[in-house]
């Protein structure tokens, strides 16, 4: 793609630290290349392990502008425009944004201790989660720089969200609600983001956010061939549990909920391997009626695929 091309720096500085729980002792880990699209080159990243708390990241990480020039189109892959009616088609066939946006919203309203009811919505996206916000009483600002994501969010919400960079924005008040479903693994500076957002937040205002598990059995089982925790390179960090608690803990928050949440496509079997008709109509009903049991016991191993954080502000 010629934004890639336009780019010179790949890569950004070298990290002395971790991204999460700041100590120094790092360790490489391992090496993942990647191919944004056919025919662009292969790139290598250093991925890096904290023995402290866990937590993964990019070291050295890809260069801020040629993550911003990824990010301006889309932070979610896509290379292209698409529209609401094929969102809401891949929801409908597999309910996946809508009810973790439902399930975030109710739960950040139970936390919320101020009576602020204004809602910040952080990397929006396709705007589930603006919409779900709303849906339980919430007046909302949203932001987020992807132009493919923000068109289909116009089209769901009506209004258009602040197309900047969180580095960027620029509040004008304070917040109940903080919502970052999906962004802090692809923040290149997530201490300082976490920073700022605590001075966003009214006392009592509460923090929603999602990352993929590093811990997951998907990394445990397919390392670096993971997509769904290590996406190189617009993932640059990869968050264990004790690494986003030690983030939050260290400006200024309280930790009242952490859950894991597990979801595989009820399809993903029978994609992977070919099969067709009846006999994947059959490995998908026993695929759908595992699901529940499966993933409730990686979630209790601390195993599941994403990890929900609800924290305080003192
Ligand atoms: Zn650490």
């Amino acid at each position: 793609m010629t934004y890639l091309l336009a780019v010179s720096g790949i890569y950004g500085d070298v990290l002395h630290e971790c991204v999460a729980c700041r100590t120094q002792k790092i360790r490489y880990w391992r090496r993942k290349s990647f191919q944004y699209t056919h025919g662009d080159s292969r790139k290598a990243f250093d991925i890096y392990r904290c023995e402290n708390c866990g937590t993964g990241f990019l070291n050295r990480p890809p260069h801020s502008k040629w993550l911003q020039s990824i990010y301006q189109y889309s932070g979610q892959a896509l290379t292209q425009a698409t529209t609401l009616a094929d969102v809401l088609d891949r929801e409908a066939e597999y309910p996946n944004c809508t009810v973790d946006a439902a399930r975030m919203s109710r739960q950040a309203e139970r936390f919320n201790g101020s009576d602020n009811r204004q809602a910040l919505d952080i990397g929006s996206g396709f705007g589930f989660y603006t919409q779900a916000l709303r849906r339980v009483g919430y007046q909302t600002v949203s932001i987020n720089p992807g132009r493919y994501e923000n068109e289909v969010f116009k089209c769901l919400n009506g209004d258009e969200p602040l197309p900047v960079m969180f580095e960027n924005y620029q509040p004008s008040g304070q917040f109940g609600v903080v919502m970052m479903s999906q962004v802090l693994e692809h923040l290149l500076e997530p201490d300082k983001a976490i920073g700022k957002v605590s001075g966003l937040l009214a006392p009592g205002g509460v923090l929603a956010c999602a990352v993929p598990n590093y811990a997951s059995f998907l990394v445990k089982l397919l390392g670096t061939k993971d997509n769904a925790c290590l996406w190189v390179p617009e993932h640059v960090n990869y968050f264990t549990e004790e690494g986003l608690i030690a983030l939050l803990e260290r400006n200024g928050f309280r930790i009242v909920k952490v859950e894991q949440i597990t979801r595989v496509p009820f399809n993903a079997l029978s994609k992977r391997l070919r099969l067709e008709g009846r006999l994947a109509a059959i490995v998908d009903r026993w695929v759908k009626r595992l699901q529940s049991p499966f993933s409730g016991f990686m979630n209790l191993l601390g195993l599941g695929i994403y990890i929900n954080l609800y924290a305080v502000k003192k």
